[in-house]
This record gives structure tokens, sequence and C-alpha cells, in this order.
């Protein structure tokens, strides 16, 4: 596939690991990043970095005939539910009014194909699992709700300019590649955590409430791998072509509760994870499970590391390799 394409967010997590897809996949790629949360050393640097932010209407609409762009994946975003939480406006200001001057960056420079990472985090308490793309989006974070207006921003700004686009709504990203892996700072997410306590590099790990309706009473999310989710952007990059836009669901269509993680990052580390219950973190519905057949069906798509034990092996992995995570 040669293309050119700005990818928004590629110094973080999901971002890098995409990036190395793209290159795989022969694209041209260039990266913007503010390094609010991402690392300058998750991206190789033979790969046009900028270091600036997607609400630069001048900068991005700039880099965009520079590098000769045809394709936008956007990650870059605030993410955290719990923070979001503490912060809407910031939540709001960063990814839907930023989200949108990219946009406006997009139709200045006359690129009209974007990607989106959106989130399952805009379904809320869905009323069934698994969950289809066609289920009430009644989020009950902030998190997820900024994600469900800026998809409706998408849909507004393509009936208006005709901009193609490809919602991608992630459930939990886990995992690795070789070179690229997980490290926020703080570190707010299981897998990490649960790792992290293993190794003993934390004292332990709180499990955020015990007395959901689930069966071990905690929260149940279904893991995907993040090379996984990474090659569903390059499947959406040439749906887009295609001509296609819609909305998608990724996951692997399985549920597996905090418990069940920490028994897998025991497992697969041969440690103990010292964990004690704590209060329900605000913000967290008890089950998010997707279903991703419209993934399948329309982009061609399908998981190839379904295993939750290959998704924490690899993070473990990456874990040895880089103790102290990104050198930045
Ligand atoms: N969780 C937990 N303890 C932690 C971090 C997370 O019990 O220290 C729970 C959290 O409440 C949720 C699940 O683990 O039910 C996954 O949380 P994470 O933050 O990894 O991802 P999210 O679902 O928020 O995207």
């Amino acid at each position: 596939m040669s293309s050119s394409v700005l990818v928004t967010g590629g110094a973080g997590y999901i971002g890098s690991v995409t990036v190395e897809r793209l290159l795989t996949a022969d694209c041209r790629v260039v990266v913007l990043d503010n390094l609010s949360k991402g690392h300058r050393s998750a991206v190789p640097t033979d790969v046009p970095f900028v270091s600036g932010d997607i609400g630069d209407i001048e900068l991005v609409s700039g880099l965009l005939r520079e590098h000769e762009v045809d394709s936008v994946i956007h990650f870059a975003a605030m993410s955290l539910v719990g923070e979001s939480m503490e912060k809407p406006a910031e939540y709001y200001d960063n990814n839907v009014v930023r989200g949108s001057r990219l946009l406006s960056a997009m139709s200045a420079a006359g690129v009209s194909k974007i990607v989106f990472s959106s989130s399952a985090g805009v379904y809320g308490e869905p009323a069934s699992v698994p969950i289809l793309e066609t289920a009430r989006t009644e989020p009950v974070n902030v998190y997820g709700d900024t994600k469900r207006v800026f998809e409706r921003v998408l849909e507004w700004q393509a009936s208006a300019t005709g901009l193609r686009h490809i919602s991608l709504r992630y459930f939990n990203a886990a995992g690795a590649s070789s070179d690229c892996g997980e490290d926020h700072s703080p570190e707010s997410h299981l897998i990490p955590i649960a790792l992290q306590a293993a190794a003993g590099t934390r004292s332990g790990l709180t499990v955020f409430g015990n007395d959901y309706d689930t069966p071990d009473g905690t929260c149940i999310r279904d893991y995907i791998d993040v090379r996984d989710l990474s090659d569903a952007h390059i499947a959406a990059l040439k749906a887009l072509d295609e001509g296609r836009s819609g909305i998608y669901n990724l996951g692997n269509g399985e549920g597996a509760s905090v418990l069940d993680v920490i028994e897998t990052a025991e497992a697969v580390s041969g440690k103990k994870v010292p964990w004690e219950y704590g209060p329900r973190r605000e913000g967290d519905p008890a089950r998010l499970v997707a279903s991703a057949r419209l993934a399948e069906e329309e982009l061609g798509w399908q998981p190839l590391h379904p295993d939750l034990s290959d998704m924490i092996g690899a993070a473990w992995e990456w874990m040895q390799r880089f103790p102290d995570g990104y050198p930045d």
C-alpha cells in the first residue's frame, strides 16, 4: 500500500505499534505528537516526527501539504476514564475541540480520509453483551462521551465536506510488539499494573470493586492485542480507499474479569501479584464485551492473538526488555 499517512499520537501506545505496522505495509508515515503522554523514542528516528498540537491548524495543514498526506489516523487524545471524571473540561477541549481543529486543518489541506480511535466507552452500561455497533450509546464517563461526541462531529463534517471516516471502537488494548509497549506515567491500566506488582516494582494492586453484577463481582473487559488493533487501522485505510465510512468494534468477543487478569499475570510471570479489594472507580461499567463481526465482514479483519495469556505474555516480555519503560 503506497500512501502517505499522518499519525496523530503516534508516540503513544497504540499509535507507535500502528506506525510499525504502517511501515511494514510500505506506507509513508509522519507522526504528530505533543509528547504530553507519548515517548519520542517510541517512534523510529527515520520517521518524520513533529512535536506539536492537533489543535494548531496552521501547523497541521502545513505538514499535511508538505508530506502530501492522503489519510490521517487520529490517536492523539486524553484517554483515562478516572482522570476524565476529574477534568471534564480538559477532556472535551483535547478530544473534541482540538480534534475538530484537526478536521479543519484537513479540510484546508484537501485531506478527506480519517481513521479515528474511538472507544467501547461510548456504550456506557450496555443492555446486553456482546455489544453490536447498533447498541444504544449512553456513555457513563466523560472519556466515553468525548469519543461519542467526536464521532458525531465526523458524521456532520462528512455530510458537509465529503470526508470519509472510520471510527474504530477499541475495547481494552493489551500486550506489546517486540519494540513498543505500554508505558504511562503514572500507570493506571490493569495489565501493566498487575505485571509491575508481579515484578515487584510496585507494592501491589487494588481491585476496584467486588460488588458488580458479574460472576466474581469484578469488572469484565474484552482485552484485545495491540498488534491486532493496529492491523485493523491498515484494514480501515484500505476500506476508506474503497469509499467506505463506518463505525466498527474491535475486540475478541471474550470477557475477562479483573481477577482473571490477575490470575493470568501470575501464570505468565510465575510470580505472585499482591492485591486487595478497594472501592469502585467512578465511571466503570460492569461489563464491556465486543461483537466485532462487522469489522470481520466489512474490513476483513480478524484478531490473530485472541488469547489473554499471549497478550499478557507479550507485555511481560516487553517489560523484561525495558524494565524502566522508554528512556525518555
Ligand atoms: N482496574 C482495577 N485496578 C487497577 C486498574 C484497573 O481494578 O489498578 C480495573 C478497572 O476498574 C477496570 C479494568 O480493571 O474494570 C480495566 O481498567 P483499565 O484502566 O485497564 O482500562 P479501562 O477499562 O478503563 O479502559
